[in-house]
């Protein structure tokens, strides 16, 4: 008997939960990846970093796989490509190779949930199973729950037990290698087929600081690893090389949780131990997801789904384009414009800035950071911008509104961040940084930038915003 395992948010050839159990169980095995039409036909624009880093990773997939089947004695493999609905797909292939089953990593999403349903549904049809496994998180669903057996929505006490239940056997690798002789050679003419054949032109992705694939996720995990002691102090300052910036890898599986958890425990300083805590946001949201679908649509707290905000389309194009006059705010939002990556701090900083002082719905928002995003997951993109919005689980109170000037100072204090990304601002002093409009005409003019021409004033007042939000969201209490 064969199988076919299915391909998504899992491009790697190691420690792959669906293709071990595939190889392990069955005497040949066909590996395969949809570029589905249903995805791809919503992106907003044909120039996608995140369509280009997902057919680079294939390639290099496509190469490894071949590598991992002659090294095992076998006589080659890798990964057929097809581009079209997936569930259409998925199922004619299966038949056409004549499996017996297909496998699969689990997806939380609620559309891909539906979608695999409909694929289960064809193959059954066709006498042929369908079963998923837990790959992308380390706890998934209801794999951590209170003492009373409801699901957590408070984060620090998921963390406490998601913390208490890891042990080495949910960070063990699955060793693929061991039956890697079973994968089978594929069809003769079959390729990855071009980036322009999926209708998709390349994007700025080679400038960028991201490598791609299993060997790029390496890389990026190689030095930070190196670093990781000091994640806890230089974590939230965007000019600071800090951060892991391995999200895209998360995203796409080109590196594997396990590894990744395993490393972060064994290591158990300060920094590691900080950083595992973020790999915990990461499945908290996914079982968020998992319990609560309709957190897509509409706020964690119903009473939330009361408050009335502004269409304010002239602010909203000013808060896309970061031209907001509030420079952290205004560099973040072009560092997402340019490179399809935000630092977390900034992220947090620019969602309360659109929900709280510009009083737009978080809804908004966070479908921009879905259009942009190489790392966006509607997981943790949902319960980040519920966060900031108030509107979720474990929220900040309402009332607690980030001041973006002082996040500046706090955050940027050099305005090195700022300077990077607002050339306009390069000459402005420190002491301006965070609110150049506080210059007088003479020191504009020594900073090359007129403020309202060069550079624009603030869009609002922070002071007067903050008393309107707290006006809006007193909805809540009624
Ligand atoms: P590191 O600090 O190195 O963290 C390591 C990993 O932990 C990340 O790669 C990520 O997988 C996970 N992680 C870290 N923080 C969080 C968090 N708060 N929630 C869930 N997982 C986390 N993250 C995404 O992966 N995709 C998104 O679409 C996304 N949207 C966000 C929107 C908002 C409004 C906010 C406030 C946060 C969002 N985050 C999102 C979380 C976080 O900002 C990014 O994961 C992080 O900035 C990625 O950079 P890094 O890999 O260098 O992070």
């Amino acid at each position: 008997p064969s199988a076919l395992v299915w391909f998504r948010r899992d491009l790697r050839s190691y420690d792959h939960a669906a293709l071990y159990h595939a190889l392990r169980r069955f005497g040949r095995v066909h590996c395969a990846f949809v570029f589905d039409t249903e995805i791809l036909d919503a992106l907003p624009s044909r120039s996608d970093r995140r369509v280009e880093f997902i057919w680079r990773s294939l390639q290099a997939l496509d190469v490894a796989l071949d590598a991992l089947s002659r090294q095992a004695g076998g006589g080659g493999a890798g990964i057929v490509v097809r581009h079209g609905r997936a569930d259409e797909e998925i199922p004619t292939l299966a038949v056409q190779l004549g499996v017996t089953a297909v496998l699969t990593n689990r997806d939380y999403e609620p559309a891909a949930l539906a979608r695999d349903r409909r694929v289960a549904g064809r193959l059954a049809a066709a006498g042929i199973g369908f079963e998923d496994f837990k790959d992308q998180v380390i706890f998934e669903r209801d794999e951590i729950l209170t003492q009373g057996g409801h699901p957590y929505s408070v984060f620090t006490p998921y963390r406490n037990a998601w913390l208490k239940k890891l042990d080495g056997f949910y960070v063990q690798a699955y060793p693929v290698e061991r039956y890697a002789a079973r994968l089978v050679p594929k069809a003769d003419g079959e390729r990855v087929p071009g980036l322009d054949e999926l209708g998709f032109t390349e994007t700025n992705l080679a400038e960028l600081r991201l490598p791609t694939g299993m060997a790029g996720g390496r890389a990026l995990f190689e030095d930070f690893a190196g670093r990781i002691g000091r994640y806890r102090e230089a974590r939230d300052y965007p000019a600071v090389k800090g951060v892991s910036y391995l999200s895209a890898h998360l995203r796409f599986g080109t590196v594997s949780i396990r590894e990744l958890a395993a490393f972060a425990q064994a290591d158990g300083g300060a920094g590691a131990q900080s950083w595992l805590g973020e790999l915990v946001w990461r499945d908290f949201y996914h079982m968020i997801l998992a319990h609560h679908p309709r957190v897509v649509m509409a706020s964690f707290k119903p009473a939330y789904d009361r408050i009335v905000w502004d269409a304010a389309p002239e602010l909203f194009a000013a808060w896309r384009e970061g031209r907001t006059g509030y420079p952290l705010v205004d560099a973040a939002m072009r560092q997402l414009a340019t490179t399809g990556y935000m630092h977390n701090r900034l992220r947090m900083v620019v969602a309360s800035f659109l929900t709280k002082d510009l009083g737009i719905d978080w809804r908004r928002g966070e479908r921009h950071f879905a259009d942009h995003l190489i790392d966006y997951d509607l997981a943790a993109n949902n319960g980040g911008w519920q966060w900031a919005a108030s509107t979720g689980c474990d929220a900040q109170p309402y009332f607690r509104i980030f001041n973006p000037v002082a996040q500046s100072a706090r955050f940027d204090p050099g305005g090195r961040f700022i300077r990077r990304y607002v050339p306009e601002l390069v000459r402005v002093p420190d002491r301006y940084i965070h609110a150049p409009w506080q210059m007088g005409a003479a020191e504009q003019a020594a900073a090359g930038v007129r403020i309202g021409r060069e550079y624009p004033a603030p869009v609002v007042d922070h002071a007067v915003a903050r008393a309107r939000t707290l006006a809006r969201f007193a909805v809540v209490r009624a």
